[in-house]
């Protein structure tokens, strides 16, 4: 038989959906791939029941039924503070997974430099691999995961074709201030180079944090290419409905992609979520303070465990301080907490560049009660893990 490509060879499949499958395999609470165990808002639930029986069942344009665009457009306008156009400055997308790696193929070249920092989201990485561009990694350092611009503009002197960011910031925790993104900004437009935003979180925010979006800095707009998606903000991940918000010239080649990759999002799934891109500016601050409640509690009972953990300013994630344990692999010690503590999470090695070994991750997505239950049983943790060091 022929080889098959070597384009998938240098990277695994996704650690964190691994571990989802891990957490089914022990029936732990988990607490490794981030999504919701609660409802999305009734009133998307209902629509969705109505659009079963009226449809629409058959392909949207491309790029996103015009209703959706419209209702998307209205939304970000709002929150980005500058009119964004539903027929020229948006593609629908498969979740924002699609838009990011569509942004990218729209973007880079193989060969092309694309600045990433560390730590990232996993499928970054993946995403230079696939679309040929080579990552140039600049550290977040912990505990305050705070760059160095010294270190930043040494990236862009290597002439990137663009910065990826991820703000909020997963698995960090990290909202980016006005002052650090005036900085990225500054280097973008003196070098020259696209910002690529991952946003899905900009609605989950901690006070006194606020989201600022990239492009919504002066002269950014032009060479910014916001990614984002329904999935955090309604609670519906499964869904898959994410979209790009970028300039006409850059979504008339985001489009061509998308087109070829996917054809489009699932219509009727769109059409329901109308309904969401159109509630008001309560529904935002009741999800920022849903989450808020679902932050303090969950701190607080990792405060009682006495596990030394990040405190993170936006997203739903904290990275938990597992050196004491003294495992040599956080994998392993992923693997035997699903096993023998019954709670999921995430090696934090597969979001650093950097050998990092002294983290995992956890989310607090997730109702009262699991995460009492989950805070239960990691109570255990320190007497179980010390004895399995593998
Ligand atoms: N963003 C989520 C996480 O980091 C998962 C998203 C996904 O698996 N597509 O866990």
């Amino acid at each position: 038989m022929q080889n098959l490509s070597n384009r998938t060879a240098s990277f695994t499949d996704s650690v964190i959906r691994r571990m989802t499958r891990v957490s089914m395999e022990f029936g732990a609470i988990n607490l490794s791939q981030g999504f919701p165990d609660f409802d999305p808002p009734k009133p998307i639930l209902d629509r969705l029941a109505e659009v079963a029986e009226q449809g629409p069942h058959q392909y949207s344009v491309t790029w996103g039924a015009q209703n959706f665009r419209e209702a998307l457009a209205a939304k970000q306008s709002r929150f980005m503070g500058r009119p964004i156009d539903p027929d020229t400055e948006i593609v629908v997308t498969c979740g924002s997974t699609e838009a990011m790696m569509a942004a990218m193929l729209t973007v880079t070249n193989p060969g092309d430099k694309v600045v990433v920092f560390s730590p990232f989201y996993e499928n970054y990485g993946a995403d230079a691999i696939l679309s040929g561009a080579e990552p140039i990694y600049v550290p977040l350092e912990p505990p305050v995961f705070r760059f160095d611009p010294e270190k930043l503009e040494d990236a862009f002197r290597q002439r990137p074709k663009a910065i990826i960011l991820c703000n909020p910031s997963n698995p960090c925790g990290k909202v980016f201030t006005r002052e650090e993104l005036d900085i990225i900004a500054g280097l973008a437009r003196k070098y020259d180079a696209y910002v690529i935003t991952d946003e899905v979180y900009e609605h989950i925010v901690y006070a006194p944090h606020r989201h600022v979006y990239m492009a919504s800095l002066p002269g950014m707009a032009e060479r910014t290419i916001s990614c984002s998606s329904l999935s955090k903000t309604y609670s519906i991940t499964g869904w898959r409905l994410g979209y790009i918000i970028a300039a006409p010239e850059v979504v008339d080649h985001a489009r061509k992609v998308h087109d070829f990759l996917t054809v489009g999002a699932a219509s009727p799934l769109q059409e329901a979520a109308v309904t969401g891109l159109r509630f008001g500016d309560d529904y935002y601050r009741d999800l920022a303070a849903l989450y808020t409640e679902k932050k303090m509690l969950f701190m607080k009972g990792l405060d009682d465990l006495k596990i030394p953990h990040t405190d993170p300013e936006g997203a739903y994630y904290v990275l938990l301080d597992i050196s004491e344990f003294g495992f040599e692999s956080d994998v392993v010690f992923c693997e035997k907490l699903a096993q023998h503590v019954g709670v999921g999470a995430v090696p934090g090695s597969s979001f650093f560049r950097e050998p990092e070994n002294r983290y995992i991750r956890l989310h607090f997505a997730k109702k009262k009660d699991t995460l009492e239950a989950a805070l239960e049983r990691l109570s255990s943790m320190r007497k179980k893990m010390s004895g399995l060091r593998g």
